[in-house]
């Protein structure tokens, strides 16, 4: 079949396999690049087919040589249907490790049961024994409890309304947007998906089976951001689920004798999860102009490479003040954030293409999904039933 982009608001609804296999090839020719980590050698990653988790995963494995399992919740390709990119990505990653002797297995279902928990433990105590790092990095829209409760995650501020500049992804046209305050039900909500209870339930049960090495590391991400983006990030609804990751981190360092947990704070990056935050993608389409302009930009394996290869094992990771490793320090260095304040502030529909570089958005946004990569044919026929060899 001929696989075109279907954009429906901030997401594209369809996916291009040979898309998103080349552009799991070029992360892979990034990480092999580098020089090699001296890092884990079995990894656990949640939230594996996309973003920084898939970079994670690809980092790990072709920087530090590491078996991995990944923990994903996607769909196949079926009929006229095309599968998610998260799907595509990983059957990639499947098919270029097993190619170069890597231990690389998945598991698709939903990350917060215990139905997957357990899969996840029975593969990891069958093909390896023990992890000996965890990689967290789900961003989840909601979470359903054993009880059937559900709960939903907004991105809302926890004081007053915010007013401010974004733009409408469906027009390119930039307007302004009042974020209305969370309910304290819509923080506890927010912090039920996206703070730390289900990283903590995950290392208590790999703990329990004896299925993570006891000096294992385990390390989940977080997003500080510039002024303007706090009161909806920051201290907004999600902050507070970020602080509480923030706790768990420490939680699991004291409770576990020898398991150290940090939060890695990354740089603001086109992804699935970010398109859909209000004044969020154009912060990012300035920031990626003004580092593109100095020579600073990093896509998310760029972001990981540094990751494990500088900081969680490079020897020293550099903890700030809060105990949280910052490599979103380039993004947040002065010099940037004040060009990004200058742009920031003059910015309207006038002068949106010399402010911005909404090019660079739209293009890393259409390569999530397998569409805009250079080398693939996209007149040519794909089969879109794909199949993940190790699936679970
Ligand atoms: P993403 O949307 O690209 O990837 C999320 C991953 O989680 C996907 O693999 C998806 O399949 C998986 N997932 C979602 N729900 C799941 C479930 N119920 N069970 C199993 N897997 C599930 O997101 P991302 O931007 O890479 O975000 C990952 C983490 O990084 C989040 O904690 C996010 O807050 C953080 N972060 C993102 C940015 C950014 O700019 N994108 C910046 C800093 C930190």
């Amino acid at each position: 079949m001929i696989v075109k982009p279907k954009i429906r608001g901030f997401i594209c609804t369809t996916a291009h396999p040979a898309g998103c296999r080349e552009q799991v090839r070029r992360q892979i020719e990034v990480a092999r690049s580098r020089p090699r980590i001296e890092g884990p050698k079995k990894v656990l990653v949640i939230g594996a087919s996309a973003g920084y988790g898939l970079a994670s995963r690809i980092a790990l494995a072709y920087g530090a040589g590491a078996a991995t399992l990944g923990v994903i919740f996607d769909k196949p390709g079926s009929g006229s249907r095309t599968g998610s990119a998260g799907w595509y990505n990983t059957a990639a990653f499947e098919e270029f490790a097993a190619r170069d002797g890597l231990y690389a297995k998945t598991i698709n279902g939903d990350a917060f049961t215990r139905e997957i928990k357990e899969k996840a433990i029975q593969t990891i105590k069958r093909d390896l024994g023990r992890v000996d790092l965890v990689v967290y990095s789900l961003a989840a829209p909601r979470r359903t409890m054993p009880d059937g409760t559900v709960y939903s995650s907004v991105l809302k501020t926890t004081g007053a309304p915010y007013t401010n500049k974004t733009i409408d992804l469906r027009t390119n046209e930039i307007s302004e947007i009042t974020l209305s305050p969370a309910t304290p039900e819509e923080i506890e909500a927010t912090v039920k998906v996206m703070g730390g209870e289900d990283w903590m339930d995950w290392i208590k049960a790999l703990k329990d089976a004896d299925a993570i090495a006891l000096d294992a590391t385990t390390v989940a991400y977080s997003y500080i951001g510039p002024a303007l983006t706090h009161p909806m990030y920051k201290d907004g609804s999600i902050g507070e689920a970020k602080r509480d990751l923030y706790r768990t981190a420490d939680r699991i360092t004291e409770c576990f004798g020898g398991v150290q947990g940090f939060v890695s704070v990354n740089k603001a990056l086109v992804t699935q999860s970010s398109s859909a935050i209000p004044i969020v993608p154009l912060y990012i389409s300035i920031l990626y102009k003004v580092m593109k302009e100095k020579g600073l930009h990093e896509g998310c394996i760029e972001q990981m490479c540094r990751l494990f290869g500088e900081r969680l094992y490079g020897g020293d990771p550099q903890l700030d003040e809060q105990g949280l490793i910052r490599i979103d320090d380039w993004e947040m260095r002065d010099d940037v954030q004040r060009e990004v304040e200058t742009l920031w502030r003059k910015i309207d529909n006038s002068n949106l293409a010399e402010s911005t570089d909404l090019d660079g958005y739209w293009e890393d946004f259409y390569r999530m999904f397998g569409f805009s990569t250079p080398g693939v044919d996209y007149d040519a026929d794909v089969d879109v039933e794909v199949m993940i060899p190790s699936i679970a």
